[in-house]
């Protein structure tokens, strides 16, 4: 910190009060500041980065780094934060991981003649949807800077991985924004001034605010085309679409300014049809707990136990087609086709061993399009592209279509491989400026520096023989070390009669250091080799980076090899050990699962009782009862993850699996309050409901669990009816629908494409300590029981509160005998009978005993009770 102080203190002795009242470093940091307002500015000063104001303080909240504060500037003590220059990295993922922006500025002059402050420049932009360093991103984990425009009653998307290059735009309805943030899951989102919509203030994506202008659609054309290196857009097929092409324009202007240098690895675009997709809105993303559980945590998902891919890259694909069933079935079936292939001819096996040796090409390549490339890239990707002839060979009797296309495109460029090797020293130093990157024998003149840095020994023994016979000294012995540079050394004493050209130059206790002239002149062309050296390798780098570009496309042709087949063998090793089978397509309406089985559930729960299900236009509905912990939301969301899986092109967890045209799936499950969004519990469940009764169509896949529970029974139970009905009468979709409602059971005497199920349980033991076994079969019809008290006592509730739900329990279910012999309405739950007054009639039967009436006193008795009727 001494430095900095006197730093400052020099900045402020040499400030003019009447030009400035900041100190001229204090001017220049501020200048940078009023540059880049909304972000962090790492400010270089020797070997650390000082923050300061209220990035220092900030810095030092988010980071923990000590806030102190330091000279003064425009009459103020300058509050400052500084993190050393070798940590700044893990300081950086930190900033990033929170979604902070940061504004890297270097000392660009040489402080050596610079007059008053060091020039300096924000040499790098970091943004959370910008990062393409190895250091600060999530391998297993895509990195996307989403940009939204709206106009025409339309939002355009458009969305760019920086670490691949893909760049995708796309239109969606208004509606459907806060679906598709959830689905693209982005790590920044870029939006104009003037733009509003819920989606966007309930999500915690850091968010950038641009200028209206900056989406002006003819600069957003001309972004693009020149990006593009085209005439038009119409070879991307995205010419229509104006809001998107907008969106792309700013966010490619955005990542210009944040990278400052070209992006050729941004070579083309794509346009995404949503409808490509089995559809999955936000809460069934969530509820079916495909790479997040609801508690948030990344395991036990669908991602964490299908997740044995070998490489990045494939460990991000996994996850992208896990959230990306596709509806082109053709397209799936060249996986599974593929799967079938690599099971059967065991390939997969040794597969897996040459994919474990593959580094991230994809990302590689991005960071030698960005030439950000670090020399450890280059040196892995030499490595990695060496295993790829090796996949191609395993490949080379493929008999499967995708398997064959796969193998086509793992041909690594000649010319890369070669430049490479011959390039890149196979383990080079970890940064440039260090050395030791260039192979040698790639540049004779860099070989020369070489030899004249590293072979001055030669030099030294002879000029050490020289000198011994020329002054007659004995024991003088000519050095070399890397702070004092060449020296001749004797002891004290003999140094008395060295000769008059030895200039001394260091004195110890027992011995004194000389050079001489000729010693000098060979140490500075020692030394300037050092420097020269350092200086062509770092020329020669970046012109290997350059020969890299036109290669860029290949690279990630290459990279995208790997990663499908990483997939594809993760598929078959997991179908092996997991026992899943090939789903089959069918044109035939419906779903017809035997024996299956919750993927992530039997992981866990063993034995797993596996489960049918047969769904078509005439079983469209499934009403679930059964207990709690019975397992309906199992066996739900088990049929929606075989479905699921079947449309990534994964094997399923079942005997067979026979699946119709499916569009969406759409789920209901669970209860959580959205308190950030300002909804309570019962307005989440509603507004998913309303989400369902709009979207589903005869094609969709609908899980509901526990419809109305959140208000209350009257109000719950009627809502549930209703919902059910529009689900069969209008969306026609096929519905598993859990419900805790008995009386909903009876939807099957009026809708005869709803069927009852159930899941049951058994109690054993003693009357009075009875235990409660869950059977996890679901059987055709309504259950009879629900087996809540027994399910609360197996939750510890204590044995008196029990006990005395047992007797409430009693008392009501006498009472709705009574209740339902005059009012036999399904919609009268348990709960409630107590609340209804009895009806007078119902007294008066009660009380009367028909086997004492005459026959006149039993009409007196109907007349009485007419007359009841009517006064009621
Ligand atoms: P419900 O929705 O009926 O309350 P769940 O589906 O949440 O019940 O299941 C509760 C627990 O029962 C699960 O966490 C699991 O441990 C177990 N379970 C559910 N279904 C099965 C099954 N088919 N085989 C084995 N265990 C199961």
């Amino acid at each position: 910190m001494s430095d900095i102080q006197n730093q400052l203190d020099a900045d402020q002795a040499s400030s003019h009060p009447a030009t400035a009242s900041h100190t001229p470093m204090m001017r220049q940091y501020l200048g940078l500041k009023a540059q880049h307002p909304d972000m962090l500015l790492f400010y270089r000063m020797g070997d650390f980065y000082e923050l300061f104001f209220e990035d220092a303080e900030k810095a030092s909240r988010l980071l923990g780094i000590t806030l102190t504060h330091r000279g003064s500037s425009n009459g103020q003590p300058i509050k400052m934060a500084g993190v050393p220059y070798h940590a700044v990295e893990q300081y950086l993922a930190k900033l990033a991981k929170l979604g902070e922006a940061v504004a890297i500025c270097e000392q660009v002059g040489d402080p050596a003649t610079s007059k008053g402050p060091v020039d300096r420049q924000v040499a790098r932009i970091l943004t959370p949807g910008t990062l393409t360093d190895t250091a600060l991103l999530d391998a297993s984990r895509d990195n996307q800077l989403l940009s939204i425009f709206q106009s025409d009653g339309v939002i355009g998307l458009a969305r760019l991985n920086l670490a691949s290059g893909t760049f995708i735009l796309s239109e969606i309805a208004i509606g459907l924004l806060g679906q598709e943030i959830e689905r693209i899951a982005p790590s920044e989102i870029l939006l104009a001034d003037d733009f509003q919509h819920a989606a966007i203030n309930l999500c915690k994506v850091a968010k950038k605010r641009l200028s209206p202008w900056q989406f002006d659609f003819d600069s957003g054309f001309k972004t693009l085309t020149k990006q593009l290196d085209t005439y038009d857009l119409n070879g991307f097929g995205c010419a229509s679409l104006n809001p998107a092409i907008c969106a792309a324009g700013a966010l490619l202007d955005y990542v210009k300014h944040t990278q400052r240098t070209a992006l050729p690895h941004i070579n083309a675009i794509s346009v995404e049809v949503t409808s490509a997709y089995v559809q999955l809105d936000a809460a069934t993303r969530r509820n079916l707990e495909i790479d997040v559980t609801l508690r948030g945590e990344a395991a036990p998902t669908l991602y964490s136990l299908l997740n044995t891919t070998q490489t990045a890259m494939g460990a991000r694909l996994l996850r992208h087609w896990l959230h990306h069933p596709l509806q082109d079935r053709n397209f799936v079936l060249k996986r599974h086709e593929a799967i079938a292939e690599l099971i059967q001819e065991g390939v997969y096996s040794p597969l897996t061993q040459i994919l474990k040796a593959i580094g991230d090409i994809e990302r590689i390549t991005a960071r030698i399009a960005l030439k950000t490339a670090r020399p450890r890239d280059l040196s892995g990707l030499t490595a990695s592209l060496q295993q790829l002839p090796l996949l191609q060979a395993q490949l080379l009797n493929s008999q499967t279509s995708l398997l064959q296309t796969l193998g086509s495109s793992l041909t690594p460029s000649n010319a890369v491989v070669s430049l490479l090797t011959a390039a890149i020293k196979p383990e080079p130093s970890t940064v440039l400026r260090e050395g030791g990157v260039i192979a040698d024998g790639y540049d004779a003149e860099l070989d020369e520096l070489r030899v004249l840095q590293n072979n001055h020994g030669e030099f030294l023994l002879q000029y050490e023989v020289l000198e011994k016979e020329r002054t007659g000294i004995a024991n003088l012995k000519v050095e070399y070390n890397s702070v004092h540079g060449f020296y001749i050394e004797m002891s004290r004493t003999q140094s008395e009669s060295a000769p008059t050209e030895y200039r001394r130059r260091q004195t110890l206790k027992n011995v004194e250091r000389f050079i001489t002239p000729e010693l000098k002149a060979f140490e500075d062309k020692v030394l300037s080799a050092n420097d020269r050296a350092l200086a062509r390798e770092k020329m020669l780098y970046a012109e290997v980076l350059e020969q890299l570009a036109p290669h860029i496309a290949g690279l990630q042709a290459n990279a995208g090899a790997v990663a499908s087949l990483d997939v594809l063998c993760c598929f078959s090793e997991r179908a092996v050990t997991l026992k899943y089978v090939a789903p089959q397509f069918t044109t035939e309406a419906g779903i017809q699962i035997v024996n299956g089985r919750h993927p992530v559930v039997e992981n866990i729960s063993q034995p797993f009782v596996a489960n049918d299900v047969n769904l078509n236009p005439y079983r469209q509905l499934l009403l679930i009862t059964g207990p709690n912990m019975g397992g309906k939301s199992t066996f739900m969301r088990q049929t929606a993850l075989i479905v699921l899986l079947a449309h990534c092109g994964c094997y399923v967890p079942a005997s067979s699996a026979n699946i119709g045209n499916i569009d969406r799936i759409m789920t209901r499950i669970g209860a959580s309050d959205d308190l950030a969004g300002g909804r309570s519990t019962f307005m989440v469940e509603m507004t998913e409901t309303a989400n369902i009764l709009h979207n589903a169509t005869d094609k969709s896949l609908v899980l509901l669990d526990e419809i109305g529970r959140g208000t209350s029974t009257f109000d719950g139970l009627s809502l549930a009816w209703a919902v059910a009905k529009q689900l069969l009468e209008k969306n026609r979709s096929y519905t598993l629908f859990a419900t805790h409602y008995f009386e909903l059971t009876r939807i099957v005497d009026e809708f005869k494409h709803a069927a009852n199920v159930h899941l049951d349980a058994v109690e054993h033991g003693p009357e009075n300590n009875k235990a409660i076994v869950f059977m996890h079969k679901v059987e055709e019809g309504a259950a009879n029981q629900s087996y809540g008290l027994q399910v609360a006592q197996l939750a510890g509730i204590p044995r008196s509160v029990v006990a005395a739900a047992k007797r409430k329990l009693f008392q009501l279910e006498r009472n709705q005998v009574a209740e339902n012999t005059s009012q036999p309405d399904m919609f009268i739950t348990h709960e409630l009978v107590a609340e209804i007054p009895i009806h007078p009639v119902l007294r008066e039967l009660e009380t009367m005993q028909a086997d004492d009436l005459t026959p006149k006193q039993a009409l007196d008795f109907l007349y009485k009770l007419k007359d009841l009727i009517n006064k009621d």
